[in-house]
């Protein structure tokens, strides 16, 4: 059997960024991705390629509580979601790591503070580039770095909205995007600044993703193998079940099993957990690390809402996802209790609409899908959803994911939108127009719109309610770790992907001092493969 120092399941977030940090150390590190590479094909910028006919998209069936089948919103390559991803990477506000009041209950403390997670976040948005302004958002937490690069501009129609909101008295700000655009040198820009940017594959691999900003550099480290089409099925663990001594994958269809002294976990929140409930042995009778019953509980994908404003005058952007707003994150004198974050999304397409029923546009007849795509200004509202017990990834006979889902914070949700549409008149846009726009993430598909999926085996300190310690270490096995955003034990209202990367190098500083192994090599420039 292959033996490793460190094996790594999943190329995501999570997974890919860990790999990138341990690389340097010298240690024999194998990461196993059930995907393959994202091909690079003129079909990556292609809005009916990816949103009607979901070309990107796994073919994975999971399944409702009643058993009623549904396609996730899932995306299997070496990179996991940050493949399609829109970038936003935002860090949590401080206060999100203590104990918030929501309208539906409480928004539980996190084992450590932000205080804790800073200097990763810095580490994080140097690692994937992140370009941003601080100062602008009044809810921004502190921080010990500027941005690594200066704020993507907005183009002159979200300019406006910018200033018509700030106007209104609110604080616009510029959103923290990860994409390699130079803008003061636009003919050595990696980035070309298009319109085909959130929910598509970037072709010419300018996005900040984990393919290319954290597994292809770690692949330069000849300590560092990559096996793609590698499904890993099943973790055994000795007799008494306090190590993991095995890892059983399926290669290409072919069995294989691996080991190592550390195994770490990062799947993508339902799967992490499908992955340790299926590893249930006569140790760990209900799942791998499930003893407290935790294992799959508390799914959480925010509760968020894709809508579109038609504005009076044309919106020619092109690449949109330039702004945020967070004055409605907290409680405040509007609501007394947090409503959520407002930010932008990539700009509507007409063959985005396909999937639509035209009576939704409300304008129809007398608009055009194509006259709607010309004036929308597509706004994407998170608000945070709550940790619920029964809100859980199961695993069916036949080995399908099933997810239980009740939404939560309904309220402020509603709040929310109302609270945008209120407002239009003062953007430049038409009043009472604010149009739900399924094509994107189906968002209103609550359990299909998994894109923000987290919280299945949260960590604490707690063994009783809680999966992980708060090194992301099962609580009952030694060499076991999940590092996706499974471990979140709440998941705020702002984009989770810089968190899981930044709570990945932490986590790999932790491993870096188990492993007694130090930095060893000098960290090469990031390779940029492009
Ligand atoms: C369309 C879209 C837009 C988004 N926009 C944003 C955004 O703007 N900002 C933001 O912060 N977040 C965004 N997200 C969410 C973000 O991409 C995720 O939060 C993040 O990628 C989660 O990281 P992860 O490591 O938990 O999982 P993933 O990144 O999904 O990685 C999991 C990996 O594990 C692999 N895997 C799964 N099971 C197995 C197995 N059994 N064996 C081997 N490998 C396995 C998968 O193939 C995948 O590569 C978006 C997501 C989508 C889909
Ligand atoms: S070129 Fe820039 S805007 Fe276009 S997909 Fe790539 S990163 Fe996004």
């Amino acid at each position: 059997m292959n033996s490793y120092d460190v094996i790594v399941i999943g190329s995501g977030a999570g997974g890919g960024t860990l790999v990138r940090h341990l690389a340097p150390t010298g240690k024999r590190i194998l990461l196993l991705e059930r995907g393959d590479w994202l091909a690079r094909e003129p079909q990556n910028w292609s809005a009916s390629d990816v949103f009607v006919d979901g070309r990107y998209t796994s073919p994975d069936i999971w399944h409702y509580a009643d058993g009623e089948p549904f396609a996730p919103q899932v995306h299997y390559y070496v990179g996991g979601a940050t493949k399609l991803y829109g970038a936003a990477l935002y860090r949590l506000r401080a206060e999100d790591f203590g104990e918030l009041r929501h309208h539906d209950g409480i928004s539980p403390a996190w084992p450590i503070g932000y205080d804790d997670m800073e200097p990763y976040y810095t580490q994080a948005e140097q690692l994937y580039e992140v370009h941003g302004a601080r100062g602008e958002d009044p809810t921004e937490p502190h921080s010990s770095a500027p941005y690594p690069f200066p704020a993507v501009s907005h183009e002159p129609r979200i300019q406006q909205l910018s200033d018509d909101l700030a106007a209104a008295g609110l604080h616009p700000f510029h959103a923290p995007c990860g994409v390699r655009l130079d803008e003061a040198n636009m003919p050595f820009s990696h980035c070309v600044r298009c319109d085909s940017c959130d929910g598509f594959p970037c072709l010419v691999h300018a996005k900040s993703d984990a393919e290319v900003m954290s597994v292809r550099p770690a692949l330069e480290y000849p300590n560092v193998t990559l096996l793609t089409k590698a499904e890993v099925l099943r973790l055994e663990t000795n007799a008494a079940g306090t190590a993991v001594t095995e890892v059983v994958v399926s290669h290409d269809g072919l069995p294989e099993s691996f080991r190592a002294d550390l195994v770490v976990v990062a799947c993508g929140a339902a799967n992490s957990a499908k992955l340790l409930l299926a590893s249930a042995s006569d140790a760990h009778p209900n799942g791998l690390a499930n003893g407290s019953d935790q294992v799959g509980r508390n799914y959480m994908f925010h509760n968020s809402q894709a809508v579109l404003a038609l504005s009076r005058d044309p919106n020619p952007t092109v690449f949109q996802k330039t702004l945020g707003v967070n004055d409605f994150y907290f409680a405040s004198d509007a609501f007394e209790f947090p409503m959520g974050n407002i930010q932008m999304v990539g700009k509507s397409q007409a063959p985005m609409f396909r999937g639509e029923k035209p009576g939704e546009t409300k304008l129809a007849p007398s608009w055009t899908l194509r006259d709607v795509a010309r004036h929308a200004v597509d706004f994407w509202l998170s608000t945070e959803d709550l940790p619920r017990p029964e809100n859980r990834v199961t695993v069916r006979s036949d080995g399908h994911i099933e997810i239980s889902y009740s939404a939560t914070n309904e309220v402020p949700k509603q709040r929310l939108y109302r609270q945008l549409k209120s407002m239009l008149g003062h953007l430049g846009m038409h009043h009472d127009h604010l149009l739900r726009h399924h094509a994107y993430l189906k968002n209103e598909i609550p359990v299909a719109g998994c894109a923000h999926q987290a919280g299945t085996c949260r960590f604490g300190t707690d063994s009783a309610t809680s999966v992980l310690d708060p090194d992301c270490r099962a609580h009952e096995v030694d060499n076991l770790y999940v590092v996706d955003t499974s471990f979140f034990p709440s998941i705020g209202a702002v984009n989770p992907a810089l968190t899981a990367m930044a709570n990945a190098m932490r986590v790999g500083d932790h491993l870096i001092d188990r492993l007694g192994a130090g930095v060893v090599q000098p960290l090469p420039e990031p390779a940029h493969v492009g």
